[in-house]
C-alpha cells in the first residue's frame, strides 16, 4: 500500500461494519475476553493510530503518547542511564532544551553544540538527539553524517518535516519522534506524541510509558487517526504556502533574513533538496527594524494569529524569544518571527503579511 492509501485504510478495525474505527472510551477490559487489560497499557483506538504512523514513518512499531514532550521524555529515559552522554544541537525546540538540561540532576551528561558541529561532536555519545528540521531556525542538520560517526542511538524529532516529507529511519536513525500535536494532528485540537522504530527498541519505550503514565487518551487517538487520513493533501499545501511566503519575504526590502530551505541563501539547501520531498509550512525571518518592528508586525496581522504551536490548518505567527526560547541559550535572535503557514489561500496570507509590513518602518 502507498502512503496516501495507507493513511486512510491501514489498521482500521472492522466493528459492526463501521468505516471508521470507533473510540474505545474504556479504562479497563474484562479479563480473558480479549487481549486488552487496562488502557494505560494498551487500547484498540490507540493501537490503530500507532499502526498507521509506524507504516507512514517506514518503521516496524510505534508507541503513542499524551504529548510530544511525553514522547521525548519517555523515549530518552528508556534509552539512557546514569553516567551516559547525550549530544544535541543548540537550535532546538525550547521544551526539549529545558527537559535535557534537567537530566544533569539525574547524572546524565548533556552536551549542546552548533548544528554544523553535530557530526564531529557525536562520536562518543550514547545517544544523539536531533531535529530533522530545527525549530525555530529551520536548519537541516546532517543526519547521514551523524549516523556514520555515532556509535550510540540516533533519535530524530521529525515534527517539522512530517513523515510525508521525510523518513529519518530510511537514513539510519534508530527512533523517530513526533509532536503529533503538529502536522500529524493538523487541526490544533489535540496534544499528542509518537515514537517509531524497531520493535526491540520500541518495546522498551512502551514498558516505560506504562510506568510513567504518558499514554494518550483514546479520544485523542481517535482524532489523530482521523487527521492522519488527510496528511498528504494537507502537507502539499503547507509545503506550497511555506515556500510562497518565504520567497515573498525574501524579496521584501524591510526583511533582513529569511530561514527556509528552498531559498538559495539557506546553508542546508542542497541537503534538504536531496533528502526531502518538501519543507513544510514553518519558516522564520528577521526584520531590518529588529524586535520593535517584529512586535508591530505580529500585532498588525489579521488572518494569521499570534499563537505558539505549528502544523495546524490555520496560519500562526510568534516571536520565539518571548515564549518558547525565553531565557535559553539557543542562539535565537530576539527579533526572530516564526510563521507556521497553514492551508489557507496563499493570496490571503500574502496580503495579510504585506499589509502588516506596510505599518512598520
Ligand atoms: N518537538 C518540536 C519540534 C516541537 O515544536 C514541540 C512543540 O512545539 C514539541 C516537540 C513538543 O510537543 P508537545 O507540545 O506536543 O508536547
Amino acid at each position: 500500500m502507498r502512503f496516501e492509501t495507507a493513511s486512510i485504510h491501514l489498521g482500521e478495525l472492522e466493528s459492526e461494519g463501521a468505516v471508521i474505527t470507533p473510540v474505545f472510551l474504556t479504562s479497563t477490559f474484562e479479563i480473558d475476553k480479549g487481549r486488552y487489560v487496562y488502557s494505560r497499557v494498551s487500547n484498540p483506538t490507540v493501537e490503530v493510530a500507532e499502526k498507521k504512523i509506524a507504516f507512514l514513518e517506514k518503521g516496524e512499531s510505534a508507541v503513542m503518547f499524551s504529548s510530544g514532550m511525553g514522547a521525548i521524555s519517555t523515549t530518552i529515559l528508556s534509552l539512557v542511564k546514569k553516567g551516559d552522554t547525550i549530544v544535541t544541537h543548540r537550535d532546538l525546540y525550547g521544551g526539549t532544551v529545558r527537559f535535557l538540561e534537567l537530566l544533569s540532576e539525574y547524572g546524565i551528561h548533556v552536551s549542546f553544540c552548533e548544528v554544523d558541529h553535530l557530526k564531529e561532536r557525536c562520536d562518543n555519545a550514547d545517544l544523539v538527539f536531533m531535529e530533522s528540521i530545527t525549530n525555530p531556525l529551520v536548519r537541516v542538520p546532517d543526519l547521514e553524517g551523524v549516523v556514520k560517526n555515532s556509535s550510540g542511538l540516533v533519535v530524530v524529532d521529525n515534527t517539522l518535516a512530517s513523515p510525508y516529507n521525510f523518513n529519518p529511519l530510511e537514513h539510519g536513525a534508530d527512533i523517530v519522534i513526533h509532536s503529533a500535536t503538529k502536522y500529524l494532528g493538523g487541526h490544533s485540537d489535540i496534544i499528542s506524541g509518537v515514537a517509531v522504530g524497531e520493535e526491540r527498541i520500541i518495546s522498551r519505550v512502551r514498558e516505560r510509558r506504562k510506568l510513567f503514565g504518558t499514554n494518550p487518551d483514546p479520544f485523542s487517538a481517535f482524532l489523530l487517526n482521523r487527521s492522519v487520513k488527510t496528511l498528504s493533501v494537507r502537507m502539499e499545501v503547507h509545503n506550497r504556502n511555506g515556500r510562497i511566503i518565504a520567497e515573498f519575504l525574501n524579496e521584501h526590502d524591510k526583511v533582513k533574513k529569511v530561514h527556509y530551505p528552498s531559498l538559495d541563501t539557506h546553508p542546508d539547501r542542497k541537503r534538504a533538496e536531496r533528502l526531502m520531498k518538501g519543507y513544510g509550512g514553518l519558516l522564520s525571518f528577521e526584520l531590518e527594524g529588529g524586535y520593535e518592528s517584529a512586535k508591530r508586525f505580529i500585532n498588525s496581522l489579521r488572518i494569521i494569529k499570534n499563537a505558539v504551536s505549528l502544523g495546524g490548518v490555520e496560519s500562526l505567527a510568534t516571536i520565539p524569544s518571548e515564549i518558547i526560547s525565553r531565557g535559553l541559550d539557543t542562539g535565537v535572535p530576539k527579533g526572530l518571527i516564526r510563521i507556521s503557514a497553514g492551508i489557507e489561500n496563499s493570496d490571503d496570507l500574502i496580503e495579510d503579511i504585506e499589509n502588516a509590513l506596510k505599518g512598520i518602518k
